[in-house]
């Protein structure tokens, strides 16, 4: 075993031994100073394991919570290794592929525990918490009252929607005009979310919609024949996280009005298992 990996399982160890069993562990070992640090640093979070159905994950809330709560260097951070103890979900992956660099799923640690010294230990977000909880998350606009007739009105609302949202001047520093709506069988709108990737790299539309949706308790069960429409082709994370949360859903949908052709929208879950259709491909079927 090399250096690098008995360090980690020691890290594991240590989370271990502080939480006890029942968790899934992820953490950023930041062996050289980064920032105000002078000393190694530990940024930690941890995710109930029971709860691996949810749209989240120790890893899942480990970047968003970088992102979120340490944001002045997470570009440096999120260049490090990310070590956790569960085995890499598709959703995990795609979050990695978007926002960081890579990520390893650490085996059980046999030695013992001796300690670890001069280390500067950051929780990312609260190990009990099922999501991380940003503070700088705006709330998701208001569901409309009204059954849509028909899906060229979904359509139009989206857009009216998108085009509404602000434009800055800074590029990467606005949201970026991409709404997600959850249709239900009867096209009464579910859920609807805007992008929100200035503040936190890992908020797209979709990203913020599922996990509103489980965090509001609704058990995470999307009703069956409902269908996603979202403004961009969805990308690896939000098609792995969405692809998560209803996969057990077999009549749902997503319909998306623009393409993507750039390589992060290719060769995604949702692809790959035919749940998504573009609206061009899409117009012809509506009567
Ligand atoms: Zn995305």
């Amino acid at each position: 075993m090399d250096s690098e990996t008995r360090l980690q399982q020691t890290i594991h160890a240590w989370l271990k031994q502080k939480l006890g069993t029942g968790y899934d562990f992820a953490w950023i070992h930041q062996a050289a100073p980064v920032g105000p640090h002078e000393r190694p640093a530990l940024y930690w979070t941890a995710f109930p394991s029971a709860q691996r159905s949810l749209p989240s994950s120790a890893l899942v809330k480990l970047i968003q919570g970088v992102f979120d709560r340490h944001k002045d260097h997470s570009f440096f951070l999120l260049r490090q290794r990310i070590w956790t103890t569960a085995a890499l979900s598709e959703m995990d992956r795609g979050m990695v592929k978007l926002t960081a660099k890579r990520a390893r799923q650490i085996q059980e640690e046999t030695g013992l525990f001796k300690g670890i010294e001069e280390i500067e230990e950051h929780v990312v977000a609260e190990p009990e918490a099922l999501f991380f909880e940003s503070s700088l998350l705006q709330p998701a606009p208001p569901l409309p009252e009204a059954l849509f007739k028909d899906e060229r009105e979904i359509k139009a609302y989206l857009e009216n929607l998108q085009a509404q949202v602000p434009r800055g001047d800074v590029l990467h520093d606005y949201n970026r005009p991409i709404a997600a709506m959850l249709v239900g069988p009867d096209r009464r709108a579910l859920a609807l979310s805007l992008h929100q990737g200035s503040i936190n790299k890992t908020l797209h539309a979709e990203v913020c919609l599922c996990q509103d949706w489980a965090r509001a308790g609704r058990d995470a069960l999307i009703p069956e024949g409902s269908r996603l429409f979202i403004g961009l082709k969805p990308c690896q994370m939000c098609a792995a996280m969405i692809s998560h949360l209803s996969r057990d859903v077999l009549d749902f949908r997503v319909i998306y009005l623009q393409d993507d052709p750039g390589p992060l929208a290719q060769g995604t879950t949702l692809q790959r298992d035919g749940r998504q259709i573009s609206w061009s491909e899409l117009e012809p079927e509506l009567s």
